[in-house]
């Protein structure tokens, strides 16, 4: 049995095979995660090349077949090419794949999760006044969000205080303000894994979490509220995800966060 399919995904993936062929794994809105197959396609002359190349977003024809999809033909909508001649959205676009890779799955499509994916390499591609790690913090959060692993910030776990200071406490995904923390409840339960997070990062988490998908780049923190949500939204991404993602090394080496 063999069926045509027409999808509209990303390339988070490319491996050379023999002669001329790729193997990339392709993230789509229709799909979720699919291997596909691509015959000739590193050939110069091939008019699939751009659109098989890493991170280019295109209009695909597969063919499904023996359970194997095979690009047939591509239209190119957006190839991100800036991102090439920039190290630091380099270094953040193969974090962000990575993380995509591995919370997508085959046959499941996540619509939510690949537009958060494309707005994110659209605004790595045309850097303007968004600093790297406000994206990057925004990307963890929402695709924490979307998995139906978001953190509870709306208030003190313990005391249900709106507005001070404390603790994102990684494990439980919930906020614990200072005070409940240094209060005799919390000092019993030592060995929690706390990450501070001040009124305005916590403002700022909250905001990022509230917000409808297309204004969830548009806030302008300070550089030291960034950086403390940056922290702390890492870490919380990669105790949920069980991920011990290669590229966030890389991307730690040529970003100051
Ligand atoms: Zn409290």
């Amino acid at each position: 049995m063999s069926e045509y399919v027409n999808i509209k995904g990303v390339v988070v993936r490319e491996t050379n095979l023999r002669e001329s062929d790729k193997l990339l794994t392709v993230v789509s809105f229709e799909k979720g995660k699919l291997a596909v197959n691509c015959r000739g396609v590193r050939s110069m002359k091939s008019k699939r090349f751009s659109a098989a190349e890493l991170y280019a977003y295109s209009d695909m024809t597969l063919l499904y077949k023996d359970g194997v999809y095979s690009l047939k033909e591509a239209e190119l909508i957006e190839s991100f090419y800036g991102i090439r001649y920039d190290i630091e959205s380099f270094a953040a676009s193969s974090y962000f794949s990575e993380i995509l890779e591995s919370v997508c799955i085959e046959n499941q499509p996540d619509p939510e999760l690949v537009s958060l994916f494309l707005n994110s390499m659209y605004l790595l591609a045309n850097r303007k006044d968004k600093p790297i790690p406000f994206i990057k913090s925004v990307y963890e959060l929402r695709t924490a969000l979307e998995e139906g692993l978001a953190p509870d910030v709306s208030c003190c776990s313990v005391c249900a205080g709106t507005d001070s200071p404390g603790y994102l406490d990684i494990a439980n995904g919930v906020f614990v303000c200072a005070d409940c923390f240094h209060s005799e409840l919390s000092s019993q339960e030592g060995g929690r894994f706390l990450v501070p997070l001040g009124r305005d990062s916590l403002r700022l988490a909250r905001s990022i979490l509230a917000a409808p998908s297309k204004r969830a780049f548009s806030f302008s923190p300070d550089r030291q509220v960034i950086s403390e949500l940056s922290y702390a939204s890492e870490k919380y991404l990669l105790y949920h995800t069980g991920g011990n993602y290669n590229t966030l090394e890389f991307l730690h080496s040529v970003v100051q966060m």
